[in-house]
């Protein structure tokens, strides 16, 4: 089978539980990584250096944008998050699935520049079941509420650039769609032609 590994991106409105999703992904296939990513904003209460994100200096972001070592990245709400590139192409190499996690503006970048990458992006069950998970949260002010909800509303609009969509009803049920997605992506002619001409070769001899 193809030895370079997928690029697996999985983004969404914001409050639609793509953390949760992909946190579960993780747990359930061990053979996925997930990419790290950078990002100006501070960390939350449990979060790690390294494991969640890599926080860093305004300073030191604009000096990795300079260096060219985003493989995407974007503004999100005042703070800014991207992708290592060297890390990412290391694990695809290495023949590892890698799991990005970002937002659709980074999403529609990795398009351009990986479009054999898989997209897949996560809809929440209803306008009101979204509504209710961004209030649970209990981060966001009457204000900033109706700007995510405006946000959501022009980013659930660019689920048509996408390849997939996982209405994201129940965690678990969400995580089995998306590794039936990878398990058929990984059988596709066009990421098996070594495997086909190898076999082409072998049957002639
Ligand atoms: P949070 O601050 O809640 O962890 O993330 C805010 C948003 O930034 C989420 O939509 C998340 O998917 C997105 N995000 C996290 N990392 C990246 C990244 O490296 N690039 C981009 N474009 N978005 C990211």
């Amino acid at each position: 089978m193809s030895q370079h590994g997928l690029l697996i991106v999985i983004s969404g409105p914001s409050g639609v539980g793509k953390g949760t999703v992909c946190q579960a992904l993780l747990r359930k296939k061990a053979d996925l990584v997930f990419s790290v990513s950078k990002t100006t904003r501070q960390p939350r209460p449990g979060e790690k250096d390294g494991v969640n994100y890599f926080f860093v200096t305004p300073e030191e972001f604009q000096k990795s944008i300079a260096e060219g070592d985003f493989l995407e990245y974007a503004c999100v709400y005042d703070h800014y998050y991207g992708t290592p590139r060297r890390a990412v192409e290391r694990m695809l190499a290495a023949g590892r699935d890698v799991i990005l996690e970002i937002d659709t503006q980074g999403a529609l970048q990795v398009m351009q520049t990986y479009p054999q990458g898989v997209f897949i992006f996560l809809l929440p069950p209803s306008g009101a079941e979204l509504r209710s998970r961004i209030i649970k949260r209990g981060t966001e002010t009457e204000e900033t509420l109706k700007k995510r909800l405006a946000a959501a509303k022009s980013e659930i609009e660019l689920a048509y650039k996408y390849q997939y969509v996982i209405v994201n009803d129940h965690v678990e049920t969400a995580c089995e769609r998306i590794c039936a997605i990878i398990e058929a992506e990984k059988m596709r002619v066009l990421r098996n032609k070594a495997l086909i001409n190898a076999l082409v070769e072998e049957v002639k001899a």
